[in-house]
Formats: C-alpha cells, sequence, structure tokens
C-alpha cells in the first residue's frame, strides 16, 4: 500500500514514555516511525507500506496524542507537513539554512593548484564561505576536460586549510562516493545525475551535507523525491539547489525558475539554495539572478568565479572574475539585509 503515511502530531505536554508507546505501536503496524523533536512538539511520521491506515487513526486515542493526519504528497521526510520548521544544516561552525544567506563560490572545474589558490584567497576576502569546484565533472561531451579527481580533491582540501573555507564539490559515481567523501565537506549531485537513484542511495548512508541539483528537465515533484532517496536511506541533511531548466528559450543556457525557490520553500523544509551561473550560462545576468534568488527566498547562492574566465577549462563565460564576483556580494548585502538575513 501506498501513499497511506500519516503524521502523528504529539500534544506539547507529551511525556517521553508517550511517545515511545506511540513509536512501537507504528512499528507493529508496519510503518517506520521517524521522529522529528521540533521546539515545541514532537511530531512522528509514520513512514513506508504499513498493513492498515486505519490503525494509525487509533492512535487519535492514544495518550499524548494530539492529531493525526495523512501526508499527501508521495516525498514524506523532506515534506513541510512534516516539519514546519526550517532544517538547519551544520558544515562544522557553519548553518545553513538559518538567518545567515550562505555563498559558496569558486571554478567550475579546479585545474591547477595555483589557479584554485588564487581564487580561494579572493572569493574568502569578498565574504564567501564556502569554495566550490569540480574535480570530477560530468561533462555533455566525452571529449572535454574531465577534472583532476583525487589530485583536484587534494587541492580542495589544501584550499580549505589555507583559508578556512568550507569545501562543495562534486560526486559523479557511487564507486567514487567514499573518496569524495574523505576530502569534501559538502557532497554536490548534479544536475545530470540528479535522478541517479543508486548515487541517491549511496549518499543516504554517508554522513555528509549533500547539495542536490535540480536536474535541467526535471520538476519540482521529482527533485523532492529525489532529496527523498537520500533523506530516507538514512541522510536528512540535503540541500536543493535550482540551477535553471531547460526551456524553448536559447538566449540563455537555462532558464532560472526564480519561483521554485519559494515553492519549494512551501513544499519542504530542506535549505533551497540558488545557481545563477549555470541558470544563465552569461557572467553579465549572474548578478541580477542572484539578488533574485535572495528576494525569493534562498538561503544561499552558488556562483562561478575564475581569475581569469577566458582561460577557464569549463564555464568561463558563466564565471565572474574575483573583482566582479565582490561587486555582486557588495550589492547583494542590502537585499540580505532586507529579507532579515546577515551574510557575515
Ligand atoms: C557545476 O556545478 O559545475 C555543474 C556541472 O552544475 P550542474 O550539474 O548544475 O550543471
Ligand atoms: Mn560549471
Amino acid at each position: 500500500m501506498r501513499n497511506e503515511e500519516m503524521i502523528i502530531a504529539m500534544k506539547s505536554d507529551a511525556t517521553e514514555a508517550q511517545i515511545q508507546e506511540v513509536c512501537r505501536q507504528i512499528e507493529s503496524y508496519g510503518y517506520k516511525p521517524h521522529l522529528i523533536r521540533g521546539e515545541e512538539r514532537v511530531v512522528i511520521g509514520a513512514v513506508g507500506s504499513g498493513d492498515n491506515k486505519d490503525h494509525l487513526h487509533n492512535l487519535l486515542a492514544e495518550p499524548g496524542v494530539e492529531n493525526v493526519v495523512p501526508i499527501l504528497q508521495p516525498y514524506k521526510l523532506v515534506n513541510r507537513e512534516l516539519k514546519k520548521e526550517k532544517t538547519t544544516i551544520q558544515v562544522g561552525d557553519l548553518e545553513i539554512g538559518g538567518d545567515r544567506f550562505v555563498v559558496m563560490a569558486g571554478p567550475c572545474s579546479v585545474e591547477t593548484r595555483e589557479q584554485l589558490l588564487e581564487t580561494a584567497y579572493a572569493v574568502k576576502e569578498a565574504g564567501a564561505h564556502i569554495l566550490r569546484g569540480g574535480a570530477y565533472k560530468p561533462r555533455t561531451s566525452p571529449y572535454d576536460f574531465q577534472g583532476l579527481e583525487e589530485e583536484g580533491l587534494k587541492l580542495l582540501a589544501e584550499a580549505r586549510d589555507k583559508t578556512g573555507l568550507k569545501v562543495v564539490t562534486e560526486v559523479v559515481t557511487t564507486e567514487d562516493a567514499e573518496l569524495v567523501a574523505e576530502y569534501a565537506d559538502i557532497m554536490q549531485v548534479g544536475a545530470r545525475n540528479m535522478q541517479n537513484f543508486a548515487l541517491l542511495k549511496r549518499l543516504g548512508k554517508i554522513n555528509k551535507p549533500v547539495l542536490l541539483k535540480r536536474g535541467m528537465s526535471s520538476t519540482i515533484k521529482e527533485l523532492l523525491l529525489s532529496a527523498e532517496y537520500i533523506a530516507s536511506h538514512g541522510n536528512e541533511k540535503v540541500m536543493l539547489c535550482e540551477r535553471g531548466i531547460r526551456t524553448f528559450e536559447t538566449a540563455t543556457r537555462n532558464t532560472l525558475d526564480i519561483s521554485a525557490v519559494p515553492l519549494l520553500n512551501e513544499l519542504s523544509h530542506l535549505p533551497v539554495v540558488i545557481d545563477p551561473s549555470h541558470a544563465t550560462g552569461k557572467r553579465s545576468l549572474v548578478k541580477a539572478m542572484a539578488k533574485a534568488g535572495v528576494a525569493a527566498g534562498a538561503d544561499g547562492v552558488i556562483i562561478e568565479v575564475h581569475p581569469r574566465p577566458h582561460e577557464a577549462w569549463s564555464d568561463g563565460p558563466q564565471s565572474l572574475t574575483p573583482a566582479d564576483f565582490a561587486q555582486v556580494i557588495e550589492e547583494l548585502k542590502p537585499y540580505v539585509a532586507l529579507e532579515s538575513r546577515r551574510m557575515n
């Protein structure tokens, strides 16, 4: 039986024993209890496909239970119905999804030690919190640069040590997942891999935050179901990233679906990040779209920066110079403040 999962909201004064008893009963009906301890109350998701949803309705009579309501969407754990408060993800001392607007920046690809370190110092100086850079590149053409692989990961780790920035980098295959996790603070799943379910399941087993990018032809529901794959396999530290989708328009590389940001915030409690670089493919548009992302309620932004964009081995046309990037950050500040958030 599918789509019969329920949310059991406990009363704010429910005792621990009552909570445990409800969990026990949920299990006895063949569902998996999923406990969420909010500031006010405990909410328990009964997920999976148990024998009979009427049994779950019976829980209404249990002491300590306030309400039992169905989760209507196919995604459960990432659903805002299950958890009203926004999820915050801790990356070392950095919190994502809280009042800080988080800035991730760096080159599309890790190319050389000099290129990476120069970029890392520059984006740090401009106010970024997290360094981005691909060591494994999912290129559309097999003849294009595929990434420095472990050598690139080592350079990212060196840049982290030198600057104090956290590192987000893409993992492309299940085989590389453990290795990437040794070096990365956040594991990026690229647009082309959003529905690589084997990879999503593996990331569910790895205790590292995930930046899940929306597939270029994926719906919001599919994005949330991909997040659900990771969460249901054990890792709820997922950020959703809107990076533009394919439309009939060819003037931009993709079409930034800005409405995805408030919609994702309505539908899910997970943090939302905007990628104006891949969304537009044009450096001249990045600043305006980053501002739009802030205004739409994004929790962070990921921007491509290269010291010499015209020499970049990938995505040069959308990469900002460090000076341009610093200007973007300056101009974002009042927008961030208007949203009652801060950048540092
Ligand atoms: C990237 O971040 O460099 C990248 C490949 O992005 P996407 O998966 O969104 O195309
Ligand atoms: Mn790129």
